[in-house]
Protein backbone atom coordinates (compact mmCIF):
# COMPACT_ATOMS: atom_id res chain seq x y z
CA UNK A 1 0.00 0.00 0.00
CA UNK A 2 1.48 3.40 -1.10
CA UNK A 3 1.06 6.34 1.05
CA UNK A 4 0.38 10.09 0.27
CA UNK A 5 3.46 12.06 1.29
CA UNK A 6 1.69 13.94 3.94
CA UNK A 7 1.06 10.43 5.60
CA UNK A 8 4.23 9.13 5.16
CA UNK A 9 5.77 12.60 6.57
CA UNK A 10 3.47 11.57 9.81
CA UNK A 11 5.01 8.46 10.11
CA UNK A 12 8.68 9.47 10.13
CA UNK A 13 7.65 12.67 12.64
CA UNK A 14 6.42 9.83 14.88
CA UNK A 15 9.89 7.96 14.87
CA UNK A 16 11.46 11.26 15.98
CA UNK A 17 12.71 12.45 12.16
CA UNK A 18 13.14 16.00 10.95
CA UNK A 19 10.48 17.01 8.72
CA UNK A 20 9.18 20.78 7.65
CA UNK A 21 5.96 21.78 9.20
CA UNK A 22 2.88 21.15 6.99
CA UNK A 23 -0.97 20.95 6.38
CA UNK A 24 -2.90 19.58 3.81
CA UNK A 25 -5.58 21.28 2.07
CA UNK A 26 -8.13 20.25 -0.63
CA UNK A 27 -9.22 23.23 -1.59
CA UNK A 28 -7.68 27.16 -2.49
CA UNK A 29 -9.74 28.56 0.72
CA UNK A 30 -7.94 25.69 3.01
CA UNK A 31 -4.72 26.15 1.32
CA UNK A 32 -5.06 30.16 1.67
CA UNK A 33 -5.44 29.59 5.42
CA UNK A 34 -2.27 27.09 5.13
CA UNK A 35 -0.21 29.54 3.41
CA UNK A 36 -1.20 32.73 5.51
CA UNK A 37 -0.11 30.86 8.69
CA UNK A 38 3.00 29.75 7.86
CA UNK A 39 3.72 33.25 6.11
CA UNK A 40 2.43 34.73 9.58
CA UNK A 41 4.88 32.41 10.89
CA UNK A 42 7.71 33.90 9.43
CA UNK A 43 8.04 31.84 6.08
CA UNK A 44 9.40 34.14 3.25
CA UNK A 45 7.56 31.84 0.81
CA UNK A 46 5.65 28.33 1.17
CA UNK A 47 5.71 25.23 -0.81
CA UNK A 48 2.76 23.87 -2.38
CA UNK A 49 2.96 19.73 -3.13
CA UNK A 50 0.14 17.64 -4.99
CA UNK A 51 -0.67 14.83 -3.40
CA UNK A 52 -0.65 11.87 -5.35
CA UNK A 53 0.62 8.79 -5.55
CA UNK A 54 3.18 8.66 -8.57
CA UNK A 55 6.83 10.42 -8.66
CA UNK A 56 8.63 13.26 -10.59
CA UNK A 57 5.56 15.68 -8.86
CA UNK A 58 8.12 18.06 -9.10
CA UNK A 59 8.63 17.90 -13.20
CA UNK A 60 5.11 17.62 -13.91
CA UNK A 61 4.38 21.04 -12.65
CA UNK A 62 2.80 19.64 -9.22
CA UNK A 63 5.08 21.25 -6.70
CA UNK A 64 5.68 25.48 -6.68
CA UNK A 65 6.24 27.97 -4.43
CA UNK A 66 4.20 31.51 -3.69
CA UNK A 67 5.59 34.34 -2.13
CA UNK A 68 2.45 35.69 -0.79
CA UNK A 69 -1.12 34.54 0.26
CA UNK A 70 -2.73 35.87 -2.89
CA UNK A 71 -0.22 33.34 -5.09
CA UNK A 72 -0.77 30.71 -2.88
CA UNK A 73 -4.20 30.39 -3.80
CA UNK A 74 -3.44 30.78 -7.49
CA UNK A 75 -0.74 28.00 -7.48
CA UNK A 76 -3.00 26.01 -5.22
CA UNK A 77 -6.20 26.42 -7.53
CA UNK A 78 -3.55 25.39 -10.70
CA UNK A 79 -2.20 22.42 -8.79
CA UNK A 80 -5.56 20.93 -7.89
CA UNK A 81 -7.36 19.07 -10.30
CA UNK A 82 -4.27 18.91 -12.27
CA UNK A 83 -4.07 15.67 -13.85
CA UNK A 84 -0.01 13.73 -12.96
CA UNK A 85 0.70 11.01 -14.93
CA UNK A 86 -3.40 9.81 -15.11
CA UNK A 87 -3.75 10.65 -11.29
CA UNK A 88 -6.05 13.49 -10.79
CA UNK A 89 -4.83 15.72 -7.93
CA UNK A 90 -7.48 15.88 -5.26
CA UNK A 91 -5.52 17.80 -2.33
CA UNK A 92 -2.11 19.41 -1.71
CA UNK A 93 0.52 19.46 0.79
CA UNK A 94 1.71 23.22 2.03
CA UNK A 95 4.66 24.21 4.11
CA UNK A 96 6.72 26.57 4.83
CA UNK A 97 9.26 26.78 1.83
CA UNK A 98 13.00 25.22 2.42
CA UNK A 99 16.24 27.21 1.86
CA UNK A 100 18.07 24.21 -0.19
CA UNK A 101 21.83 24.29 -0.24
CA UNK A 102 22.21 20.62 -1.56
CA UNK A 103 19.59 17.65 -1.89
CA UNK A 104 20.65 13.98 -1.29
CA UNK A 105 18.47 10.61 -1.46
CA UNK A 106 18.38 7.91 1.38
CA UNK A 107 15.92 5.54 1.58
CA UNK A 108 15.56 2.12 3.44
CA UNK A 109 13.35 -0.88 1.77
CA UNK A 110 13.45 -4.66 2.09
CA UNK A 111 16.21 -6.71 0.26
CA UNK A 112 14.77 -10.14 0.08
CA UNK A 113 17.60 -11.98 -1.43
CA UNK A 114 19.89 -10.72 1.41
CA UNK A 115 16.89 -11.34 3.84
CA UNK A 116 17.18 -8.11 5.19
CA UNK A 117 16.97 -4.07 5.23
CA UNK A 118 19.17 -2.16 2.29
CA UNK A 119 19.47 0.97 3.18
CA UNK A 120 20.61 3.31 -0.16
CA UNK A 121 22.09 6.77 -0.02
CA UNK A 122 23.63 9.11 -2.55
CA UNK A 123 25.07 12.72 -2.76
CA UNK A 124 22.80 12.72 -6.03
CA UNK A 125 19.64 13.71 -4.85
CA UNK A 126 16.37 14.98 -6.28
CA UNK A 127 16.86 13.36 -9.62
CA UNK A 128 15.43 9.64 -9.48
CA UNK A 129 17.53 6.97 -8.19
CA UNK A 130 17.01 4.77 -11.06
CA UNK A 131 18.77 7.72 -13.36
CA UNK A 132 21.69 7.78 -10.78
CA UNK A 133 22.11 3.81 -10.62
CA UNK A 134 22.16 3.94 -14.42
CA UNK A 135 24.96 6.83 -15.25
CA UNK A 136 26.98 6.32 -11.93
CA UNK A 137 26.31 3.29 -10.08
CA UNK A 138 29.19 4.00 -7.95
CA UNK A 139 27.30 7.22 -6.36
CA UNK A 140 25.38 4.78 -4.90
CA UNK A 141 26.20 3.76 -0.75
CA UNK A 142 24.87 0.31 0.30
CA UNK A 143 25.15 -1.11 3.31
CA UNK A 144 22.48 -4.14 4.76
CA UNK A 145 20.67 -3.63 8.11
CA UNK A 146 20.00 -6.56 10.28
CA UNK A 147 16.04 -6.77 10.56
CA UNK A 148 16.05 -7.47 14.23
CA UNK A 149 18.59 -4.83 15.34
CA UNK A 150 18.44 -2.26 12.91
CA UNK A 151 20.67 -0.04 11.46
CA UNK A 152 23.74 0.14 14.08
CA UNK A 153 25.35 3.42 14.33
CA UNK A 154 28.71 2.48 12.83
CA UNK A 155 26.99 1.82 9.44
CA UNK A 156 24.73 5.23 9.77
CA UNK A 157 27.78 6.66 10.09
CA UNK A 158 29.75 5.00 6.94
CA UNK A 159 26.75 6.13 4.86
CA UNK A 160 26.74 9.56 6.36
CA UNK A 161 30.73 10.15 5.82
CA UNK A 162 30.12 8.40 1.98
CA UNK A 163 27.49 10.66 1.06
CA UNK A 164 29.97 13.60 2.22
CA UNK A 165 27.34 14.89 5.60
CA UNK A 166 30.50 15.11 8.01
CA UNK A 167 29.10 18.41 9.04
CA UNK A 168 25.55 17.04 9.85
CA UNK A 169 27.01 13.83 11.02
CA UNK A 170 24.21 13.95 14.42
CA UNK A 171 21.73 14.77 11.97
CA UNK A 172 22.41 11.98 9.55
CA UNK A 173 23.02 9.07 11.83
CA UNK A 174 20.06 10.08 13.03
CA UNK A 175 17.70 9.76 9.68
CA UNK A 176 19.19 6.93 8.58
CA UNK A 177 18.84 4.78 11.54
CA UNK A 178 15.13 6.63 11.91
CA UNK A 179 14.55 5.16 8.41
CA UNK A 180 15.14 1.42 9.12
CA UNK A 181 13.61 1.70 12.36
CA UNK A 182 10.47 3.16 10.62
CA UNK A 183 10.63 0.00 8.40
CA UNK A 184 10.41 -1.69 11.27
CA UNK A 185 7.59 0.15 12.93
CA UNK A 186 5.09 -0.83 10.40
CA UNK A 187 6.37 -3.51 7.96
CA UNK A 188 7.17 -0.95 5.45
CA UNK A 189 8.63 -2.28 2.01
CA UNK A 190 10.14 1.30 1.54
CA UNK A 191 10.82 4.37 3.08
CA UNK A 192 12.32 6.97 0.64
CA UNK A 193 13.28 9.90 1.50
CA UNK A 194 14.23 12.13 -1.85
CA UNK A 195 15.34 14.86 -1.42
CA UNK A 196 16.91 14.90 1.98
CA UNK A 197 18.23 17.96 2.08
CA UNK A 198 20.54 20.95 3.69
CA UNK A 199 18.22 23.32 4.02
CA UNK A 200 18.93 27.10 5.94
CA UNK A 201 16.92 28.01 8.56
CA UNK A 202 16.94 31.81 9.31
CA UNK A 203 16.79 32.79 12.98
CA UNK A 204 15.62 36.94 13.70
CA UNK A 205 18.82 38.82 14.22
CA UNK A 206 21.25 35.88 13.74
CA UNK A 207 23.29 33.68 10.90
CA UNK A 208 21.23 31.75 9.23
CA UNK A 209 22.06 27.94 10.46
CA UNK A 210 21.87 24.66 8.29
CA UNK A 211 20.01 21.66 8.72
CA UNK A 212 19.20 18.24 7.26
CA UNK A 213 15.45 17.81 7.15
CA UNK A 214 13.13 15.09 5.31
CA UNK A 215 11.87 17.36 2.60
CA UNK A 216 9.74 14.49 0.81
CA UNK A 217 8.48 10.78 2.32
CA UNK A 218 7.48 8.15 -0.10
CA UNK A 219 6.35 4.90 2.53
CA UNK A 220 5.14 1.81 1.22
CA UNK A 221 3.31 -0.31 3.66
CA UNK A 222 3.35 -4.14 3.61
CA UNK A 223 -0.52 -5.54 2.35
CA UNK A 224 -0.05 -8.45 4.64
CA UNK A 225 1.37 -6.66 7.43
CA UNK A 226 -1.50 -4.02 7.56
CA UNK A 227 -3.37 -5.86 10.18
CA UNK A 228 -0.63 -5.82 12.64
CA UNK A 229 -0.86 -1.95 12.65
CA UNK A 230 -4.04 0.01 13.78
CA UNK A 231 -4.94 2.50 11.90
CA UNK A 232 -2.89 2.33 8.97
CA UNK A 233 -5.37 0.68 6.14
CA UNK A 234 -7.51 4.13 7.23
CA UNK A 235 -4.33 5.93 5.35
CA UNK A 236 -5.41 3.93 1.76
CA UNK A 237 -6.13 6.24 -0.67
CA UNK A 238 -8.59 4.74 -2.76
CA UNK A 239 -6.93 6.30 -6.40
CA UNK A 240 -4.29 4.17 -5.17
CA UNK A 241 -5.28 1.01 -6.80
CA UNK A 242 -6.45 0.50 -10.09
CA UNK A 243 -9.76 -0.17 -10.42
CA UNK A 244 -9.25 -4.27 -10.73
CA UNK A 245 -7.21 -4.69 -8.31
CA UNK A 246 -9.26 -3.02 -6.02
CA UNK A 247 -11.89 -5.34 -7.01
CA UNK A 248 -10.50 -8.16 -6.57
CA UNK A 249 -9.08 -7.13 -2.91
CA UNK A 250 -12.71 -6.56 -1.83
CA UNK A 251 -13.47 -9.74 -3.47
CA UNK A 252 -11.14 -11.44 -1.71
CA UNK A 253 -9.24 -12.77 -4.75
CA UNK A 254 -5.95 -12.45 -5.15
CA UNK A 255 -5.55 -10.64 -8.76
CA UNK A 256 -2.68 -9.32 -10.92
CA UNK A 257 -2.82 -8.64 -14.40
CA UNK A 258 -0.33 -9.98 -17.23
CA UNK A 259 -0.04 -8.85 -20.58
CA UNK A 260 -0.95 -12.17 -22.40
CA UNK A 261 -4.71 -13.37 -23.72
CA UNK A 262 -5.39 -16.34 -22.03
CA UNK A 263 -7.26 -15.53 -18.55
CA UNK A 264 -6.60 -18.35 -15.80
CA UNK A 265 -8.81 -19.34 -13.14
CA UNK A 266 -7.46 -21.11 -10.67
CA UNK A 267 -6.96 -21.99 -6.55
CA UNK A 268 -4.57 -21.85 -4.88
CA UNK A 269 -0.92 -19.76 -5.43
CA UNK A 270 1.29 -22.70 -6.32
CA UNK A 271 -1.17 -24.41 -8.79
CA UNK A 272 -1.83 -20.56 -9.99
CA UNK A 273 1.91 -20.20 -11.19
CA UNK A 274 2.14 -23.97 -12.66
CA UNK A 275 -0.76 -23.16 -14.76
CA UNK A 276 0.81 -20.53 -15.81
CA UNK A 277 4.03 -22.08 -16.58
CA UNK A 278 1.97 -25.04 -18.66
CA UNK A 279 0.18 -22.38 -20.41
CA UNK A 280 3.59 -20.64 -21.58
CA UNK A 281 4.70 -24.19 -22.42
CA UNK A 282 1.87 -24.38 -24.80
CA UNK A 283 3.43 -21.67 -26.64
CA UNK A 284 0.55 -19.33 -25.29
CA UNK A 285 0.83 -16.13 -22.54
CA UNK A 286 -1.43 -15.66 -19.50
CA UNK A 287 -3.50 -12.65 -19.15
CA UNK A 288 -3.34 -12.81 -15.54
CA UNK A 289 -2.40 -14.42 -12.54
CA UNK A 290 -5.45 -15.27 -9.84
CA UNK A 291 -5.95 -17.57 -7.00
CA UNK A 292 -9.77 -17.35 -5.81
CA UNK A 293 -8.26 -19.05 -2.77
CA UNK A 294 -9.65 -22.07 -0.58
CA UNK A 295 -12.94 -23.04 -0.54
CA UNK A 296 -14.57 -19.97 -2.82
CA UNK A 297 -18.13 -20.45 -3.49
CA UNK A 298 -19.98 -19.96 -6.72
CA UNK A 299 -20.30 -16.02 -5.94
CA UNK A 300 -16.67 -15.57 -5.80
CA UNK A 301 -16.05 -17.33 -9.06
CA UNK A 302 -18.39 -15.45 -10.65
CA UNK A 303 -16.60 -12.77 -9.58
CA UNK A 304 -13.70 -13.60 -10.96
CA UNK A 305 -14.89 -14.22 -14.06
CA UNK A 306 -16.30 -10.55 -14.49
CA UNK A 307 -12.61 -9.77 -13.29
CA UNK A 308 -10.76 -11.78 -15.72
CA UNK A 309 -13.47 -10.91 -18.46
CA UNK A 310 -12.85 -7.00 -17.95
CA UNK A 311 -9.56 -7.31 -19.90
CA UNK A 312 -10.36 -6.77 -23.06
CA UNK A 313 -7.40 -8.84 -24.32
CA UNK A 314 -8.77 -11.98 -23.09
CA UNK A 315 -9.47 -14.20 -25.70
CA UNK A 316 -9.72 -17.90 -23.89
CA UNK A 317 -10.53 -18.35 -20.51
CA UNK A 318 -8.60 -21.47 -18.51
CA UNK A 319 -10.37 -22.77 -15.33
CA UNK A 320 -8.17 -24.79 -13.21
CA UNK A 321 -9.57 -26.22 -9.85
CA UNK A 322 -8.53 -28.74 -7.61
CA UNK A 323 -11.11 -29.31 -4.91
CA UNK A 324 -10.00 -29.91 -1.65
CA UNK A 325 -12.00 -27.58 0.86
CA UNK A 326 -13.11 -26.22 -2.53
CA UNK A 327 -15.78 -28.18 -3.57
CA UNK A 328 -15.46 -28.55 -7.58
CA UNK A 329 -19.69 -28.60 -8.04
CA UNK A 330 -20.03 -25.07 -6.37
CA UNK A 331 -16.94 -23.87 -8.69
CA UNK A 332 -19.35 -25.87 -11.86
CA UNK A 333 -21.67 -23.10 -10.43
CA UNK A 334 -20.80 -20.63 -10.28
CA UNK A 335 -19.17 -21.03 -13.82
CA UNK A 336 -22.44 -21.81 -15.30
CA UNK A 337 -23.71 -18.73 -13.47
CA UNK A 338 -21.28 -16.51 -14.75
CA UNK A 339 -21.14 -17.69 -18.29
CA UNK A 340 -25.40 -16.58 -18.06
CA UNK A 341 -24.18 -13.17 -17.24
CA UNK A 342 -21.27 -12.70 -19.01
CA UNK A 343 -21.45 -10.07 -21.63
CA UNK A 344 -18.41 -11.43 -24.04
CA UNK A 345 -18.64 -14.84 -25.18
CA UNK A 346 -15.11 -16.38 -24.64
CA UNK A 347 -13.93 -19.69 -25.05
CA UNK A 348 -13.46 -21.13 -21.80
CA UNK A 349 -11.47 -24.84 -20.70
CA UNK A 350 -12.31 -26.64 -17.72
CA UNK A 351 -10.56 -29.03 -15.67
CA UNK A 352 -11.94 -29.78 -12.21
CA UNK A 353 -10.44 -32.44 -9.82
CA UNK A 354 -10.80 -33.47 -6.59
CA UNK A 355 -13.52 -33.14 -4.28
CA UNK A 356 -17.06 -33.50 -5.92
CA UNK A 357 -14.77 -33.81 -9.72
CA UNK A 358 -17.91 -35.59 -10.62
CA UNK A 359 -20.36 -34.00 -9.84
CA UNK A 360 -18.91 -30.59 -11.50
CA UNK A 361 -18.49 -32.78 -14.35
CA UNK A 362 -21.67 -33.65 -15.08
CA UNK A 363 -22.52 -30.00 -14.54
CA UNK A 364 -20.30 -28.78 -17.07
CA UNK A 365 -21.51 -31.74 -19.45
CA UNK A 366 -25.03 -30.55 -19.43
CA UNK A 367 -24.15 -26.99 -19.89
CA UNK A 368 -21.94 -27.83 -23.03
CA UNK A 369 -18.36 -26.48 -21.85
CA UNK A 370 -15.25 -27.58 -23.16
CA UNK A 371 -13.29 -29.59 -20.45
CA UNK A 372 -10.19 -31.49 -19.99
CA UNK A 373 -8.74 -34.22 -17.71
CA UNK A 374 -5.02 -33.37 -17.51
CA UNK A 375 -3.27 -29.81 -17.27
CA UNK A 376 -1.36 -30.29 -19.92
CA UNK A 377 -4.63 -30.90 -22.25
CA UNK A 378 -6.03 -28.19 -20.82
CA UNK A 379 -3.28 -25.54 -21.17
CA UNK A 380 -3.42 -27.07 -24.98
CA UNK A 381 -7.18 -26.39 -25.36
CA UNK A 382 -6.79 -23.15 -24.06
CA UNK A 383 -4.35 -21.95 -26.07
CA UNK A 384 -5.51 -23.55 -29.28
CA UNK A 385 -8.89 -21.42 -28.40
CA UNK A 386 -6.86 -18.42 -27.77
CA UNK A 387 -5.15 -18.76 -31.41
CA UNK A 388 -8.82 -19.53 -32.98
CA UNK A 389 -10.06 -16.51 -31.74
CA UNK A 390 -7.29 -14.37 -33.15
CA UNK A 391 -7.75 -16.57 -36.46
CA UNK A 392 -11.46 -15.64 -36.36
CA UNK A 393 -10.49 -11.88 -35.44
P1 LIG B 1 8.76 14.67 -6.49
O1 LIG B 1 9.21 15.38 -7.72
O2 LIG B 1 7.45 14.06 -6.67
O3 LIG B 1 9.77 13.71 -5.98
O4 LIG B 1 8.56 15.83 -5.36
P2 LIG B 1 9.63 16.44 -4.35
O5 LIG B 1 8.96 16.72 -3.08
O6 LIG B 1 10.84 15.63 -4.26
O7 LIG B 1 9.96 17.83 -5.00
C1 LIG B 1 10.66 17.92 -6.21
C2 LIG B 1 11.71 19.00 -6.12
O8 LIG B 1 11.10 20.24 -5.78
C3 LIG B 1 12.75 18.78 -5.04
O9 LIG B 1 13.80 17.96 -5.47
C4 LIG B 1 13.21 20.18 -4.75
O10 LIG B 1 14.23 20.55 -5.66
C5 LIG B 1 11.97 21.01 -5.02
N1 LIG B 1 11.36 21.35 -3.74
C6 LIG B 1 10.54 20.60 -2.97
N2 LIG B 1 10.23 21.20 -1.83
C7 LIG B 1 10.87 22.39 -1.86
C8 LIG B 1 10.97 23.51 -0.96
O11 LIG B 1 10.40 23.53 0.14
N3 LIG B 1 11.73 24.55 -1.36
C9 LIG B 1 12.39 24.57 -2.54
N4 LIG B 1 13.13 25.65 -2.85
N5 LIG B 1 12.34 23.56 -3.41
C10 LIG B 1 11.58 22.49 -3.08
MN1 LIG C 1 10.92 13.50 -4.36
Amino acid sequence: MKLQEADAKSLLVAQGLPVPDWSVAHTADEARDAARRFLDAGAGKVVIKAQVLVGGRGKAGGVKLASSVDEAVDVAQSILGMDIKGMTVRKVLVGPAAEIVKEFYLAALVDRAERGILLMGSAEGGVEIEAVAEANPDAIIRRHADPALGLLDFQAREVAFAMGLEKHLKAAVAIAKGLVATMRAYDADLVEINPLAIVLERVPGGEPIERLVCLDAKVTLDDSALARHAGLEELRDPDEEAPEDREAREAGLTFIKLDGTIGCMVNGAGLAMTTMDLVKRAGGEPANFLDIGGGARSDKVAHAMQLILSDPKVDAILVNIFGGITRGDEVAHGLIEARAQQARDVPMVVRIVGTNAAEAAALLEEAHFQTAGTLDEAAEKAVAASRGAVARS
